[in-house]
């Protein structure tokens, strides 16, 4: 007797075998079973997702067999399947696709005897379970948002200044769901890992008394066998919290209750290749998802209790999507305005707003803020200074001739870094070293054009080499980018070293105004914030206020000292209003001129967009195929077709990159279920047109729903 199954496989976007396939099996398997199934030539990781009656149209002689079952590891619940299923349609990508990535690699490539001795190891967790830690006292405003937050039934929005204590509501609303439910598990997201390795530590400490092992991490830095060991903790319910970045929110997590996304504003929640989805609007409808599951079980007769999984999103600077959600009435939200321990009165930082044009010309750091960063320095209290550039010139040009550092592959400049003395695409990685002369013209004389963080450094290293600290000794300026943490640890080196106080003035990207908690920084600047005020996209605005405030709230954590920690921002447009906003600390100021605006542009929240991506090797041929994919749903009448436009096929603003050509059409609609219903028709027709003899050249094409940028 055999059995029919649909069994998903990783199958491309747009193969024309997007959904399930159907195979045979010997024996009785259930949906959300693991297997190894044949596919052309190899045999790959499937996962069954429906038990059919019959072969269906499949010809008995033509179907293949299932070789074998992973055995030991329990089905993946129908709610993960379903989450997989919104992901893969909402998001316009295959179910193969989705669901497998969302699985670990590792399970795709071990042998059946590898893998039963994975499960076998012991994961260290002892059964023995220790005393309750330590707790601080809640503050005022700790106490009524975790108060809030257990009376509402939906998704709340934490709205805390940096430093408001955002983390301990988040550990104690994890411990209630955890005393309360022995199976429970919570999710925690974080934009990167890497920048909060604090918060691992805490989540380990607070829920050590759990027993060994409860507390994993799921992120892409993990070795392939941690990634799996911290997959199969959670998958079988072992792991009662998991810390993750984006990936985490597509884990088997069979109790989940609670799903706690921190710093939601941050862009890295959306995937950025293959399944382009959002993890924090993936985090509301899962649990959604998991509470109507919960709700059918209550139903049920011996089930007892109220249960359900929350979501709790948290940010000083809410995205302008749960900003609005929470004036619409969808989400509650939680506000948290004072730091912990901070003063009566105290209004954070104090922004000083530097006019560059009253400025002498062409003064990299205003005369007012070095002066500043000086009294800093004699107080042996530290400055942050950032710029979102690194390298030591964004251009290296020949004056004689006019040539430049134009990469070869991309339609962007290579950057001058003096240290290795090379020029590196920060596009396509094409590196080599500076030439000798003008490639050109053999002029020797080639001129660094522009500022990155290594001539920052060394700008200012020159400009303060008079000062001393308190104790006489001199001055040290440190610079944190993507090149000077490149190798494993180098990082935390670099800021044990801040923490330490060896260093007086830091130099960096953005990256150093996330996450990291520096007491005795008092002085944050931006250097060069402009470039985004007048962007031609959308959310360029959203995000500079984000960053500013949140590299604001870098500044003067420190308790205990009396003068005012300061935030200075140089810019040549001191009148615009998102300074203004900044100035008043005034985020809700700021979201409502910015919602404002984007609901007469018809832009997100308001309006909903996605965009055709089309890849090729000349940028004719990419926007032919967008140009036809229009018509083609024009000449097919689409449905929901009448309630999207469609907009000009053009380039992107990144042309060329690593030799391919880029180019995008933009999609918007008033109507999420009309432009929804379009895409899926879309899909088809595009697979279809991707063949013709024309487009055989093309490279990809791709479907963004809900684009961070356009
Ligand atoms: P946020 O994430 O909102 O920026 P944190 O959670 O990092 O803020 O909290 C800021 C600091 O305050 C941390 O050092 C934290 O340990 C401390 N803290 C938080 N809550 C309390 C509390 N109730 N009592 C004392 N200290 C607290
Ligand atoms: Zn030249
Ligand atoms: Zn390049």
């Amino acid at each position: 007797m055999s059995f029919w199954l649909d069994i998903v496989v990783a199958t491309p976007a747009h193969s024309s075998v997007a959904g399930p396939l159907t195979y045979e099996s010997e024996s009785a398997l259930s949906p959300g079973q693991l297997v190894r199934v044949p596919l052309g030539r190899r045999e790959v990781l499937g996962v069954v997702w429906a038990v059919r009656a019959d072969a269906g149209t499949l010809a008995q002689d033509k179907a293949k067999t299932v070789r074998g079952v992973l055995e030991g590891i329990a089905e993946l619940s129908a709610s993960w399947r379903a989450l997989i299923g919104f992901a893969a349609g909402y998001y316009q990508r295959s179910l193969g696709e989705v669901a497998l990535a969302a699985l670990p690699p590792q399970l795709r490539e071990l042998d059946t005897l590898q893998l039963a001795r994975r499960l076998k190891r012991k994961s260290g967790d002892d059964g023995q379970t220790g005393p309750a830690p330590e707790r601080p006292m809640l503050s005022q405003e700790q106490e009524a948002a975790l108060q809030g937050f257990a009376g509402a039934d939906k998704p709340a929005l934490l709205f805390g200044a940096t430093g408001s204590g955002k983390t301990e509501v988040y550990l104690r609303a994890a411990e209630e769901v955890l005393q309360a439910d022995a199976q429970a598990q919570v999710l925690v997201m974080v934009p990167e890992i890497n920048l909060t390795p604090q918060l691992q530590q805490r989540l380990q400490d607070r829920f050590a008394h759990l027993g060994a092992g409860r507390v994993v991490a799921l992120h892409s830095g993990l070795s392939p066998a941690q990634r799996l060991k911290s997959w199969l903790a959670a998958h079988s319910g072992q792991a009662r919290v998991v810390l993750g970045t984006r990936m985490a929110v597509l884990a088997s997590l069979p109790g989940l209750r609670l799903i706690v996304v921190d710093e939601e504003h941050d862009p890295s929640y959306k995937q950025q290749e293959g399944a382009r989805y959002s993890a924090r609007d993936l985090a509301i409808y899962r649990a959604r998802l998991e509470s109507q599951r919960l709700a059918a079980q209550a139903g049920a007769p011996g089930a007892a209790g109220e249960r359900s999984c929350r979501v709790l999103l948290g940010s000083a600077t809410p995205s302008m999507e749960s900003w609005q959600a929470c004036l619409s009435g969808r989400y509650l939200r939680l506000d948290m305005r004072r730091r912990i321990g901070a003063a009566a009165g105290d209004s954070g930082p104090e922004v000083k707003l530097v006019d560059m044009g009253q400025q002498p010309r062409g003064a990299v750091l205003a005369p007012p803020l070095l002066q500043a960063m000086a009294e800093r320095v004699g107080r042996g209290e530290q400055s942050l200074i950032f710029l979102n550039r690194r390298g030591y010139a964004p251009v290296l040009a020949c004056h004689d001739c006019g040539w430049k550092s134009q990469c070869p592959h991309c339609s962007a400049h290579r950057v001058f870094h003096k240290l290795d003395r090379s020029l590196r695409c920060h596009h396509c990685g094409y590196a080599d070293p500076v030439p000798r002369g003008c490639p050109d013209c053999g002029n020797v004389d080639l001129a660094p054009v522009g500022r990155g963080t290594e001539k920052l450094e060394e700008h200012v290293q020159l400009l303060l080499s008079d000062l001393r600290r308190p104790d006489g000794s001199p001055l040290k300026v440190g610079r944190i980018d993507a090149d000077s943490t490149r190798g494993k640890g180098e990082l935390q080196a670099q800021l044990d070293q801040v923490h330490e106080g060896q260093v007086d003035v830091l130099v960096g990207t953005q990256m150093i105004t996330k996450g990291h908690d520096f007491r005795n920084i008092t002085l944050v600047a931006a250097v060069n914030p402009d470039g985004s005020l007048f962007s031609s996209d959308f959310r360029a605005p959203e995000r500079l206020f984000a960053l500013l405030m949140q590299a604001a709230g870098r500044a003067g954590r420190k308790a205990e000292q009396g003068s005012r920690s300061q935030m200075w921002v140089q810019t040549f447009h001191p009148r615009h209003p998102l300074f203004a906003a900044l100035q008043r600390g005034d985020y809700p100021g700021f979201a409502d001129t910015e919602l404002q605006e984007r609901q007469a542009a018809g832009l997100p929240p308001f309006g909903h967009i996605a965009l055709l991506r089309a890849d090729a090797r000349s940028q004719e041929l990419a926007q032919d195929f967008l140009r036809a994919a229009a018509q083609a749903a024009l000449e097919a009448g689409l449905p929901g077709g009448e309630r999207v436009s469609l907009y000009p096929a053009v380039p992107l603003t990144l042309q060329r990159v690593a030799d391919v050509e880029r180019a995008q059409m933009l999609l918007e609609s008033t109507s999420r279920p009309a432009l929804q219903q379009f895409m899926a028709a879309w899909q088809p027709v595009l697979t279809e047109l991707r063949r013709q003899s024309a487009f055989k050249p093309l490279i990809r094409w791709a479907l963004d729903v809900d684009p961070l940028s356009i």
